[in-house]
């Protein structure tokens, strides 16, 4: 016989004793971007965590009103860090999501979801998809629609259209990088789905970074996308089936398996909760700031201010916040203003900023005064939505401000640093030491 948890049924539903550890303190609701926004109860943890436990012990059912609560919820994790119980928020959070898909009302953007969760995660359609937009852009066409405006009553198509600038040309990287200098290990590389195809600068300065500081890199051609995105649209079984291929793609002598996209890491750490198999795996899983903070980076100077903006799946999700700010300021030059609200969503959320515009798009608007706030020109974050968002909100104000991931600028100090040896000393016929 089937079992049931008053609404929730069969596996995967989440757990009572989590639920029940929430206190309703409210120390997290001003941490919560939705409520900070909304300023509704049911749109809190708190109001999040009280639905959940009311449907576990069978008070209400999986209504739409339900399911429109939590689906306005970023996933974000924020809540987690604040809460001094330890309500494990996003563990609850993709439990009722799964019970949601499967027991639930349909939900309200379907087809839009489908569409785009079709796409996302494969990378050789996104590719395709991906070109077509390239001759969008460079036909004029774009223009046209924007000098028209007949994407204004489809703010879901416009929160797209509007997303991407240029998409640049594809790169792949070696199946295998050497290590350079005093081997340290081997590790895996995640060249990821939109890392591989916006960001491939990004997979490329992480694998030189890595092998200079003295790992052998494993990047496997089979390996796909990690699930992130299905799991956290409750799809389990696209979510588990995924996370089985990825872990069977990587060799098992791996000292680590480095992911350069924060939303990416955080749902393969955690594979071991939804998949036992893959535990072994998600223990090897770093974020590639854990890795080089550990080296000895040979770094030339960067006269340049930066503000960071943590990916809320790097420091919520990942509790990964020191690392990526240490790296930065060993950056000779490099001065590194704190952000207000740094770890406040931006509203990329995944796909939230397509399936939810109109929030997506006062989280951003938060954002971008504050990066005005700090007077730099140069935004580092490690995680490739919150890159698009924001390079997006600042466009969109006009701003001149230059969003990085914080291995291009430690790739480009190496790289300075490299030059000014070759300059000084060097023979010319030296190899560069990123090369
Ligand atoms: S995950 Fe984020 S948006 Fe959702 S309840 Fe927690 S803090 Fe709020
Ligand atoms: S989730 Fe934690 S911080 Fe928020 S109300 Fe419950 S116990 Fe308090």
């Amino acid at each position: 016989m089937e079992q049931t948890l008053g609404a929730f049924r069969g596996p995967d539903a989440p757990d009572l004793d989590e639920l029940r550890t929430c206190v309703h303190c409210g120390i997290c609701l001003p941490q919560c971007p939705t409520y900070r926004v909304l300023g509704e109860e049911m749109d809190s943890p708190r109001g999040r965590i009280y639905l959940m436990r009311a449907a576990a012990e069978g008070r209400i059912g999986l209504t739409p009103t339900f399911a429109h609560h939590l689906d306005l919820c970023l996933g974000c994790r924020a809540c987690e860090t604040a809460c001094p119980s330890g309500v494990k928020f996003g563990s609850l959070l993709e439990a009722t999501r799964i019970q949601l898909r499967r027991h639930g009302p349909p939900p309200r953007h379907r087809r839009l979801e489908d569409v785009i969760l079709s796409v996302f995660p494969e990378p050789a359609r996104l590719g395709v998809a991906l070109a077509a937009f390239r001759l969008y852009r460079r036909s004029g066409l774009r223009r046209l629609v924007r000098a028209t405006r007949v994407l204004r009553p489809f703010p879901r198509l416009a929160a797209l259209e509007a997303l991407l600038d240029d998409v640049p040309a594809a790169e792949s990287l070696p199946p295998l990088i050497p290590a350079r200098g005093t081997a340290r290990g081997r590790v895996g590389l995640l060249t990821g789905c939109v890392q591989r195809h916006l960001y491939p600068g990004v997979n490329r300065d992480t694998a030189r970074l890595l092998a200079l500081a003295g790992y052998e890199v494993v990047v496997p051609r089979a390996q796909g996308c990690c699930g992130a995105l299905e799991l956290h649209a409750g799809r389990a079984e696209a979510f588990r089936s995924r996370a089985r291929a990825l872990a069977a793609a990587f060799p098992d002598d791996l000292d680590f398996v480095v992911a350069n996209a924060a939303g990416c890491g955080s749902a393969m750490k955690e594979y071991g909760r939804w998949l036992p198999a893959t535990a072994g795996f998600a223990a090897r899983v770093r974020d590639v700031a854990e890795v080089l903070v550990e080296a000895d980076l040979p770094l030339g100077p960067l006269p340049l201010t930066v503000t960071y903006h943590d990916a809320c799946h790097l420091a919520h999700g990942q509790r990964v916040r020191q690392a990526p700010r240490a790296l930065l300021r060993r950056i000779p030059g490099l001065t590194l203003v704190e952000l207000g609200d740094s770890d406040l969503c931006c509203g990329s959320a995944g796909v939230y900023n397509l399936l939810e515009p109109a929030l997506a798009r006062e989280l951003l608007a938060l954002k971008v005064a504050r990066i005005v706030e700090t007077g730099a020109r140069v935004v580092a974050t490690g995680n490739p939505g919150c890159l698009l968002q924001i390079a997006q909100g600042c466009r969109q104000r006009g701003l001149d401000v230059t969003l990085v991931h914080p291995v291009e600028l430690l790739a480009r100090a190496v790289a300075v640093r490299a030059a000014g040896r070759r300059g000084a000393s060097a023979p010319p016929s030296e190899a560069s030491e990123t090369d």
